[in-house]
This record gives C-alpha cells, structure tokens and sequence, in this order.
C-alpha cells in the first residue's frame, strides 16, 4: 500500500512456496494437489473419499506423506518419482530399496525414473497420465510434492546477496547490516560442516527464529544447532540429524540395513566430515538416535574405522 516502515533490525523469513505440477493438461484439471495448508488437506480428504485411484509424484518428504494418505484410505496408488530411489539426496539404493518394501507392503506401486509428460483428463477431471517413459497411469487425483520456490522476489532490486537462500552469516545477519533472514529461506553459514546451505525444517526455522532475535535485539549468538526431523513412514519412522547430504563430495557415509519390526526393515546412513560425524539417516527403529544427536552436537572424533562402525550400531 505504499506504506514506509521504518526498522532498527529487519527479518526476512518469507519461507517458499510449493511448485504446481506444470505440464500438458493440468490447465483447467480438477483434483491435481499441491500439499501446503489444511485447506489442501481437507480438500483431498474430501477428493479420497470418491476416489478409487491416486498418483503421488515426487521423490520427497511430500510425495511420500500424500502416497501414505492414499495408501491408508485403501486407493489404489501409485508413487511416481524421477529419481532412481526416494530422498536421493539423502539415500542411496540400499536406503531406498528399505523404503520402496514398505511402500509395497502397503500395496503402494512404486515407480522410479520416469515423470509425468501429460494429463489427460475426463470432463475436467484426472483420467490417466502419460509418462516420460510411455507408462499410462490411471488415475482419479494426482497429488505432487516437487519442492519449492522460495520467496525471495521482494528482495529482487535490492543489495542483500540472494543465491538459492538468502545469504546469511552465522549470526544469521546478510550482507547489508542490520538485515537477517532465518527459516527455509535462509542459506545460513552451518559451522557444523563450515559451508552454506538451506534446510527446510520446522526445528531448523524455529533455531534461526530464536538466534535471529537475540542478534537483533543486540545480541551476538552465532547459529550452532543440530537440526533433527521425525516423521511418520508408513508404520515406521524417519529420523534425520544435522547434515545427511549423498551428494556432498565433503562428506563420507556408512550405512547398515538390517531386519526390523513388523516386517520391515532398519536403515541407518552415517555422515562424516573430517572424522567427526555430522548427519544421521535413520529408517525404522529409533533406538541410539538421542545418543547419535549428541555425538553430532558435541564434535566427537571418531578417528578409527572401528570407532565409526560402533556408531553405526550404537542402541
Ligand atoms: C505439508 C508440509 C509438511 C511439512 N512437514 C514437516 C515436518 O513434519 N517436519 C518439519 O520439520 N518440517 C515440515 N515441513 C516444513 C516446514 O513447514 C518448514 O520448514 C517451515 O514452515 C519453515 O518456516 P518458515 O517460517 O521459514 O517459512 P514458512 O512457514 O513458509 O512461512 C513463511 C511465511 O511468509 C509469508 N510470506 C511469503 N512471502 C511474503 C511476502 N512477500 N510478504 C509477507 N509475507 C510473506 C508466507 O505467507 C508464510 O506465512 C512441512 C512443510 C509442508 C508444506
């Protein structure tokens, strides 16, 4: 409205918003859902409940929570993901192959490394979708989970540094004083791996929100958290500690797949950096993930192979 507001200290933490699924047919189509709000949710709730069959389409925490839903309500579903396994910055075959067998379990077919092409729809509503690969896909909804945008256009004529994130020091503050920025949008200095980068999690969003306040009102805290997030997979659990990037040439893993409860199997990827563990994977039992929390809080070495492997076996 044209208003000047002036400030001492200035946050920014405008987050990101979810990509639509953007290909042929989707103009016009009904029942195609990105997941945000609880609108969303009670939305699709509503479309589950006159539906026979559903299409999840990503390869994240999203895709996986909506095939879950579809999963539970008993239609027939399809997980779409063009990457070769779930989560494939985190896991890795072995890891993902866990996932994909619990996803079976739950009658879940599970498709890798193709994507939707188009959308073909029936007096405005999904039919079936087509796919990169040639596959025809029946189905009644379609929920995507395909990232997100974060919202930095409002800082686009302006000299704070934006690259992915919002470019923060390790007390949260930009390039231009007096400016911080904290939560999904902030690619924050992480002085657990000594880099750059930005996390999409509520407690990593509520750890900037406290540090950014104190440097804003005078402080001078640097940010030195362990983010953790657990969720719900099927009927286990996924826990992930710090950072647990496959794709980060600084990092060595180690992982263990072994069998668990209720038919499922355990899954743990360990992260090193410079023989100090700094992020945790784990798929199934939870059991050591307080102790695993600590040793990446604390900056243990663990100089000898020997010392890693107990880690990873650590109850
Ligand atoms: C379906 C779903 C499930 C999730 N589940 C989990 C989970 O289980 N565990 C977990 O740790 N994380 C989860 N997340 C991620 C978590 O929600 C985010 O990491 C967290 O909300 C980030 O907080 P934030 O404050 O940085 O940004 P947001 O929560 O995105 O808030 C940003 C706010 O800024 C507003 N805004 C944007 N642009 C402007 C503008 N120009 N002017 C004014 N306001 C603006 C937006 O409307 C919004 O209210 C989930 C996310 C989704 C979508």
């Amino acid at each position: 409205r044209g208003q000047r507001l002036p400030y001492d200290a200035l946050l920014v933490a405008t987050g990101g918003w979810a990509n639509p699924l953007q290909c042929q047919g989707v103009q016009g189509c009904r029942h195609i859902y990105n997941f945000v709000t609880l609108d969303d949710t009670k939305t699709i709730i509503e479309r589950m409940l006159e539906s026979r069959t559903a299409l999840a389409f990503g390869g994240s925490f999203i895709s996986y929570e909506l095939c879950d839903g579809f999963a539970a309500r008993k239609l027939d579903t399809t997980w779409l993901m063009r990457g070769p396994y779930w989560l494939r910055n985190c896991l890795d075959f072995q890891g993902g192959e866990v996932v994909d067998n619990i996803a079976k379990k739950f009658g879940v077919e599970v498709i890798h490394g193709d994507e939707i092409e188009s959308v073909v729809p029936k007096n405005g509503v999904p039919g079936y979708v087509k796919t990169k690969k040639g596959r025809e896909i029946q189905t009644d909804m379609i929920g995507v989970g395909l990232g997100i945008t974060l919202n930095t256009s409002i800082l686009a004529n302006t000299p704070i540094n934006v690259r992915h994130g919002v470019v923060v020091n390790e007390y949260l503050e930009t390039n231009v004083p007096g400016v911080y920025a904290a939560g999904d949008i902030a690619e924050f200095y992480d002085m657990t791996v000594n880099e750059h980068h930005t996390m999409g999690t509520w407690d990593n969003a509520l750890a900037h929100g406290r540090i950014a306040a104190i440097n804003m009102a005078g402080g001078h805290q640097p940010y030195l958290d362990v983010p953790t997030y657990t969720s719900p997979l099927f009927d286990v659990n996924i826990a992930v500690v710090g950072t647990a990037e496959s794709n980060n040439p600084e990092l060595q893993s180690i992982s263990l797949r072994e069998p668990g409860e209720k038919g499922n199997e355990n899954y743990r990827k360990l992260f090193f950096r410079d023989n100090k563990l700094v992020g945790v994977l784990m798929i199934g039992s939870p059991k050591g993930r307080k102790k695993l929390v600590d040793i990446v809080k604390n900056q243990q070495p663990l100089e000898t192979a020997v010392e890693r492997e107990a880690v990873l076996t650590l109850k």
